[in-house]
């Protein structure tokens, strides 16, 4: 029988480079293997967690890799330090893992302004 490449759920992902990882892995994929995100600033050290569909909820569907470079820490508002890791978490981390979660969704109006002759 011949192999058949699927995803399979049972394994969680490929053994390569972590940033290479974060290419071939999108946020629907972590969150239906109940996965969380973990940011990290190497910097400030400075890491917060989060949860794939919070995210989606923001950005829609993408990989790992691409939503990374959306990120900015909040200490040093820099880009460049930040990690981020996948984390499945343990049975004794429910009610105890603190989380970042998106609370709301703000939708800010900014005025763009022209300039233009009398008409
Ligand atoms: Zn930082």
């Amino acid at each position: 029988m011949d192999e058949i490449e699927a995803p399979c759920r049972c394994v969680t992902m490929p053994d390569i480079h972590p940033f290479r990882r974060l290419r071939f892995w999108t946020l629907k994929s972590a969150g239906d293997q109940g996965q969380i995100l973990v940011v990290t600033c190497n910097l400030c050290r400075v890491t917060h967690r989060y949860l794939p569909d919070d995210l989606m909820r923001l950005c829609g569907d993408m990989t790992l890799d691409k939503l990374l470079t959306r990120f900015r820490c909040d200490g040093c508002s820099k880009k460049y330090y930040l990690r981020m890791e996948l984390h499945f978490p343990n049975g004794s981390e429910y009610g105890s893992l603190k989380l970042r979660r998106l609370k709301e969704i703000r939708t800010v109006t900014v005025p763009v302004w022209t300039d233009d002759v009398l008409r």
